[in-house]
């Protein structure tokens, strides 16, 4: 069992040292979980979502500790930790209150009945990413176990401490033991195995494109179902006739919030020409107040990179890039990058076309409607967007028109847990959040009853 060291990434200091798991305590976790599952159903319906909404009620009166221990694991503002804890409760009481209302239907046939039940899967194994650790956890937890499976969760490597914590609080809360299981590891080990292990019925991966594609390669195999959530390139579309200072004022948080590290983030802003000049001094101007520093105090806007290796890979997109504006960064130890906006004009350089998961942001302008959707439809990507314009009926026709699964108009949020959540193109298959997430947890079986004499 080799050790993790995980360091800080405002102080660069050694936080925490913690063992990363083996295939064979990976199966152990595995057959711990599949010897739950007759527990966990046995609970009637009721007391099940009575122990979700405990468990949610548990989470957020950890709340403040959870985000301080995110935001020391990977460097996320405290605002935005904390409000990830209360997100996380927030879905456990959603989906708690799911148990009671998720069925199947009778539907009268020849000569009898069908009746349809949404039939749990079994053990199924959730694999996170680094970037909203905790949040993606609550995601994934809450949907899984309230459609009646049991869940193995792998969270990223580098920044495990809140998952292993939601693991905790799940007993404190009296959820039994080997519902919620959280395996520290690496992804060849740990998650490879959820993708390889029969016992796994379904991997629900968040994370890269590349790894995602390997994933439902390897699921592949056992026709295992998999859910993928992505990478993005999101556009966000300012047309002139947009209330442009509320635009620009909401642009910075729309790509930098989290230090760019949000698969939804609007990392490319196209803006109709006549407006392009003036968007951008408001741009630059609403940039200027997105504060970079110390993630912990309430001022910062923005922290650090999540790591070094990181920061290394955000650079190779943004040294040498022609910008409009830089930032300062705080000196001294941290894996520190400043918020850019450049105005690149080549449509295929890399830093238009792939995500870069910091906060480098493209501003391109566009002629009319139809440029303004080809420039946003033209990647590979198609997990979010936004328009911003005061036509209603062209907002809606803009919105049918972008291949991407979460779009808002005069707003750049993404998420709700009761609406769905998805990608379309390469940003993945299937859906988070709302109702529908159950379908992705369940197996529909349909049962004939003969009515015949
Ligand atoms: P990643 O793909 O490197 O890793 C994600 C997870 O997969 C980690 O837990 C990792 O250990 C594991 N993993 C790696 N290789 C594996 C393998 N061979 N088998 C099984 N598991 C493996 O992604 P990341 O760098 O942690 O996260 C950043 C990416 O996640 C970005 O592309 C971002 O856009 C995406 N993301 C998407 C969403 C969404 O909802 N669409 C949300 C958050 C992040």
């Amino acid at each position: 069992m080799p050790n993790v060291t995980l360091y800080n990434p405002t102080t660069e200091e050694a936080i925490s040292t913690l063992p990363s798991a083996s295939v064979e305590e990976t199966d152990a976790v595995i057959a711990k979980a599949k010897a739950a599952g007759p527990v966990w159903r046995a609970i009637a319906p009721a007391d099940r979502a009575r122990l979700m909404r405990r468990y949610a009620d548990v989470i957020a009166d950890h709340a403040q500790e959870l985000g301080e221990m995110e935001t020391r694991n990977m460097g996320m503002t405290i605002g935005n930790s904390v409000w990830c804890a209360n997100n996380a409760s927030n879905v456990m009481h959603y989906f708690a209150g799911a148990i009671e209302k998720f069925g199947g239907s009778t539907l009268p046939v020849a000569s009898g009945v069908n009746l349809t039940f949404p039939e749990p899967l079994g053990v199924v194994g959730l694999i996170a990413p680094w970037n909203f650790p905790m949040m993606m956890a609550g995601w994934k937890l809450g949907p899984a176990i309230a459609a009646g499976n049991t869940a193995v969760l792998k969270p990223a490597e580098i920044t495990p401490h809140t998952s292993v914590r939601l693991g905790e609080l799940a007993l404190e809360a009296g959820i039994p033991e080997g519902v919620i299981n959280v395996v520290v590891g690496s992804g060849g080990n740990v998650g490879w195995r959820f993708v390889t292990h029969p016992d796994v019925r379904k991997v629900s991966f968040t994370g890269s494109t590349e790894v995602g594609k390997r994933i439902m390669a390897g699921c592949a195999e056992q026709v295992k179902r998999v859910t993928l959530e992505l990478g993005g390139k999101s556009a966000n579309i300012v047309f002139a006739d947009a209330d442009l200072e509320k635009a620009a004022a909401a642009a910075p948080g729309a790509v930098f919030d989290n230090s760019g590290q949000d698969c939804c983030a609007r990392s490319r802003i196209l803006v109709e020409r006549s407006a392009f000049d003036r968007f951008l001094q408001l741009l630059i101007a609403a940039a200027k107040e997105f504060t970079i520093g110390d993630p912990m105090l309430p001022s910062s806007a923005m922290g650090p990179l999540v790591t070094k290796e990181h920061l290394a890979t955000v650079r190779s997109f943004s040294d040498g890039l022609d910008t409009v504006f830089t930032s300062d960064v705080p000196t001294g130890p941290g894996y520190w990058h400043p918020t850019m906006i450049a105005t690149p004009t080549d449509a295929n350089a890399r830093v238009v076309r792939e995500e870069v998961f910091g906060p480098v942001v493209v501003v391109i302008p566009f002629d009319d409607e139809a440029d303004a959707i080809r420039i946003a439809n033209d990647t590979e990507y198609g997990l979010s967007g936004s328009i911003w314009t005061r036509d209603g009926a062209k907002a809606l026709r803009v919105s049918r028109a972008m291949e991407a699964g979460t779009i808002s108009v005069n707003s750049n949020s993404s998420v709700r847990y009761w609406t769905p959540f998805g990608g379309f193109k390469q940003s993945g298959l299937g859906r988070e959040h709302s109702m529908r997430v159950l379908d992705h947890y369940t197996e529909l079986k349909n049962v004939f009853i003969s009515t015949e004499a």
